[in-house]
């Protein structure tokens, strides 16, 4: 845990990772998507919660496969988790090939010439080390063509190495009405079906939450794990982050007075403004701030909703909270920014922003705790 150096009592944000919630969550996914195998996707630090506490609580709750973006990722949970099964998403990077096999990572290979750099590791090395081949069925992002893919099936391009897993991945998974869903889940099977001795893995989070017929062997959830919504129209998990900020002080504004940086947001009445110590060098999104002209998101303060108000600072940012009996709150205390209710949902939505990037976004200046 590279971040518990920074004591609560010197913090502007108390970040609260809830591991039960997390293992919890990764087993009413492997349950449900049953007997497809669930990996978890912990790229990112996990999504904002924090490599190796995160991944070990998966292990516990039975994750065995692990998605991770970058080598380093890989790396650092190879440290931790010496028998999980490791993928690296974003492709071969030239050069890499003796860290996949020192650390048994495995390359989830995305192109003709990574599949190249890799066979010929392999035949110099004198080993057949497994990777895994991406098709791109219509996201346009990373992988082979459908036609290159038939080619490797079909022995016209030389594979030279067992593959782990044959997979894809969907663009508008959120959106289980949108053509390119249904033309991406036609294309993958027919690839699928290609390679009938591997495993396949299509589905993200909301994939594994439509029909069976996404789930194939292997579904990678990401933001269902950590509590995130995946789809609208699909309920959330349970939350695995908790954000409470430090109340630095509480000032009396006069009504008519302005607050903060641009002097957007002007007092209504005679107000009580708590200054919290966190701003958008913490991750919170200048979006998440209120003007006269639109309100901002909300924070928890002694059991009421309060308004933000006022622009976002980089280390700062003020809440109306005129509403909380003058005893209630003061100067020391903690306001809640997510949790009691303020969801993920609720900071992302103020913020025009989507769950994920609130997660990833999550400072490296707060005191992070993990509860077991
Ligand atoms: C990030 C990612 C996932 C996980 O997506 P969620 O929407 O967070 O479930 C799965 N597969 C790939 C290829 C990804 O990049």
């Amino acid at each position: 845990m590279s971040d518990d150096d920074i004591s609560q009592a010197e913090a502007g944000g108390l970040l609260t990772i809830d591991l039960a919630a997390l293992r919890a969550n990764f087993a009413e996914i492997a349950q449900r998507v049953a007997p497809a195998a669930c990996a978890a996707v912990v790229k990112g630090d996990a999504y904002g919660t924090g490599l190796v506490p995160t991944a070990s609580a998966l292990w516990d709750a039975g994750a065995r496969t692990f998605f991770v973006a970058l080598l380093g990722e890989a790396r650092t949970l190879r440290a931790a988790l010496p028998d999980a099964e490791i993928f690296v998403l974003n492709g071969l990077f030239p050069g890499t090939q003796e860290i996949y096999r020192e650390a048994r990572l495995t390359p989830v290979l995305g192109s003709l010439p990574e599949i190249e750099g890799w066979r010929a590791f392999c035949a110099e090395v004198d080993e057949l080390l497994p990777a895994a081949l991406h098709v791109d069925t219509g996201m346009n992002r990373l992988g082979v063509s459908p036609a290159e893919a038939i080619n490797l099936a079909e022995g016209r391009e030389e594979i030279g190495f067992p593959l782990a897993l044959v997979m894809s991945h969907l663009a508008c998974a959120d959106e289980p009405d949108h053509p390119l869903t249904a033309q991406q889940l036609e294309d993958f099977r027919a690839i699928a079906a290609l390679f009938p001795d591997v495993r396949a893995s299509l589905a993200n989070s909301a994939g594994a939450m439509s029909s069976p017929a996404f789930r194939f062997d292997l579904v990678r959830p990401g933001i269902a794990v950590y509590g995130g919504r995946a789809r609208t129209d699909v309920a959330p998990l349970r939350p695995t982050v908790r954000l409470d900020l430090r109340i630095v002080q509480v000032r009396h504004v006069h009504e008519g007075q302005t607050i903060g940086y641009g002097a957007a947001h002007t007092a209504r009445r005679p107000s009580r403004i708590a200054i919290l110590s966190a701003g958008y060098a913490d991750g919170i999104p200048r979006l998440a701030g209120a003007s006269d002209l639109r309100s901002g998101a909300e924070a928890m303060v002694a059991g009421r909703r309060c308004p933000l108000v006022g622009r976002i600072s980089m280390d700062l940012l003020a809440v109306d909270v005129t509403d909380v009996l003058e005893d209630d709150v003061a100067a020391g205390d903690w306001a809640t920014l997510l949790g009691d209710g303020l969801t993920l949902g609720d900071l992302a939505h103020h913020s025009q922003t989507v769950d994920y990037e609130i997660l990833t976004s999550l400072g490296r200046r707060y005191c992070r705790r993990w509860t077991y």
